[in-house]
């Protein structure tokens, strides 16, 4: 079922001002110009909800959405940015840090990861400290329409293979595509009965 209604609702640099934890939380994070604004356009079926930037690293803030009036969507910052400066980079991790531990109602992180691209420590260490803090996470591959179905598959079972040096299952991963709106319907068809919990 797509999405209904999305809204804005309100952005802010400091976690304690983030709303309050009345709805289920979906927090999307990844490296700068992983895709993550046009999958959350792709996943609410808006064309301009996140705003696609040609420019990494802009988005500093938290961004609360209203989903179907019953759960928030967050768009966190980018993060992995070169040009950012040392000082830059800790303000950021605290930011995300303080965001990511203080949401009683974050039911699931999704870390996106770019296909194209061969797997990252930046990412893994992400997730591996999510997997610390005992956050739940998912993954979701982002532009795969750029890969062909063998490739895919040779790229999802590298992934797999290295995420299981971290852990003993691997988290789940979803396929996704803003072009072709591929993964869509998983995406919505996982947040939807944990909404329901
Ligand atoms: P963000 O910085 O993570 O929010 O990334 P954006 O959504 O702004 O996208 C970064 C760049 O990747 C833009 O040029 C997008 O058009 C492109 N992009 C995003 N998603 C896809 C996708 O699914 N397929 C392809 N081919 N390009 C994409």
């Amino acid at each position: 079922m797509p999405v209904k209604q999305a809204e804005f609702f309100v952005s802010n640099s400091d976690p304690a001002k983030c709303p309050k934890p009345d709805r289920p939380e979906y927090a999307f994070i990844g490296r700068s110009n992983v895709g993550k604004s046009s999958l959350i356009n792709m996943l609410t079926g808006r064309t301009s909800l996140a705003k696609i930037s040609g420019k990494p690293g802009k988005t500093q803030l938290i961004n609360h959405f209203v989903i179907d009036n019953e759960w928030y969507l967050v768009d966190l910052p980018g993060y992995g940015y070169a040009q950012v400066s040392k000082t830059d980079r800790e303000k950021f991790a605290a930011l995300i840090d303080g965001y990511l531990t203080g949401r009683p109602n974050l039911l699931c992180i999704f870390v996106l990861v770019d296909s194209r691209i061969e797997p990252q420590k930046i990412d893994l260490d992400f997730m591996y400290n999510l997997g610390e803090k005992g956050l739940p996470f998912v993954i979701v591959f982002t532009k795969t329409e750029k890969l062909g179905p063998a490739k895919l598959q040779a790229t999802l079972d590298t992934y797999r293979a290295k995420l299981l040096e971290y852990w003993e299952e691997a988290p789940q991963i979803f396929v996704t595509s803003a072009v072709t709106a591929a993964g869509r319907e998983e995406i919505l068809s996982f947040i939807r009965p944990l909404n329901q919990a």
